[in-house]
């Protein structure tokens, strides 16, 4: 499949310490990076090795080592043939004829056209089942696992994400909130903290490796000290009627800043790949309503609340 275009890249950063330890990883991780965009020809994976490398060396001096990466997430599976076949499961529904025959792969402009324009009538009626026959799986790495949480939460959909058990978190990279990032004090304290738990994990792992528990015995209990913060890598996979449930509560101003930032990016990914499902009202709940539901104390005032518009 052809992913161009269909990667999201998201503006806030992840950031990870290191020292003597960790600055011999930090060198192999960075050559191991230069192999795969060698091997994979991929300009945008030598552009995060380099750019992180930018960010480690400017603060070699401080004694920090940073190594940033960015919210990155990536289409890797879509059902194929997506609107031929929500076209044929909203022509079931109404047709006479069988589903079997209706499915006749169109790619020309008119074939098109004319499914798209079933497709966005039946979406905008609310009919939304014909849209549970095409499901997207995303890549995601960058998100915290505070975020993932959140994520996880949505129970119709399917997640494969990165072991705390399986992978070493030594070298564990973290995400700084916008408002901790941006005050200096709060962003060195937080720093530090990260720094703290990276040098006790690091302890912990090598203590119980001395009571002979190695791999993932040490590395399952040494987890428990790991913060909410700590970066993420997670595959997810979910039907198109969920993705726009998804959207309705992750895009609106009052879902958490660091999952409506990955939600509005998948979002964008869905609108270029499937227009027709993911039109003018996918998006954050008001889109749809045209109204507010969330009251009066909640609300970001983008839309009127339904009690306004009903006086
Ligand atoms: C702003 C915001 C604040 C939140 N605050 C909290 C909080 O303080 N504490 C907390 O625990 N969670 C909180 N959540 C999470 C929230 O309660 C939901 O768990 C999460 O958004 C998943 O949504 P969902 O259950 O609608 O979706 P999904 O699990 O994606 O399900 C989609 C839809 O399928 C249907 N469905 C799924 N499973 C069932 C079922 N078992 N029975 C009946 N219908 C089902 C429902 O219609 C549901 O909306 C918050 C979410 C948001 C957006």
């Amino acid at each position: 499949m052809n992913n161009s275009g269909l990667e999201g890249v998201g503006i806030y950063k992840v950031w990870g310490i290191g020292s003597r330890d960790w600055r011999r990883k930090r060198g192999m991780r960075r050559a191991s990076e230069a192999r795969r965009a060698e091997r994979e020809g991929e300009e945008e994976a030598r552009m995060n090795a380099d750019e992180r490398g930018r960010a480690e060396d400017a603060v070699e001096g401080a004694g920090v080592d940073m190594a940033g990466a960015k919210l990155t997430i990536r289409l890797i599976g879509m059902t194929p043939n997506a609107v031929d076949v929500v076209y044929s499961a909203c022509r079931q529904c109404y047709s006479p004829a069988f589903a079997g025959d209706e499915f006749r792969p169109d790619a020309s402009v008119q074939g098109m056209k004319k499914k798209e324009a079933l497709i966005r009538k039946v979406v905008a009626s609310g009919h939304e089942s014909p849209l549970e026959h095409v499901s997207m799986t995303f890549a995601i790495r960058g998100i915290s696992r505070s975020c993932s949480l959140q994520l996880v939460r949505h129970r119709l959909a399917s997640y494969s994400q990165q072991s705390q058990r399986y992978v070493n978190m030594e070298d564990f990279g973290y995400v700084i909130p916008p408002t901790i990032e941006g005050d200096k004090e709060l962003r060195e304290m937080f720093v530090a903290t990260m720094e703290d738990i990276r040098q006790k994990y690091h302890r912990i792992v090598r203590a119980l490796n001395g009571k002979g528990m190695k791999g993932e015995l040490a590395n399952q209990d040494a987890r428990f000290i790991l913060p909410e913060a700590s970066e993420t890598k997670i595959v997810v996979t979910m039907n198109c009627r969920e993705m726009l449930h998804f959207f309705s509560v992750r895009c609106c101003n009052r879902a958490q800043w660091e999952i409506r930032r990955l939600a509005n990016e998948m979002l964008r990914v869905c609108k270029e790949k499937l227009p027709s499902i993911f039109g003018e009202e996918a998006g954050a709940k008001c889109q749809k309503l045209g109204y507010c539901p969330e009251g009066p104390k909640n609300t970001c005032g983008k839309y009127s609340l339904k009690e306004e518009l009903m006086r």
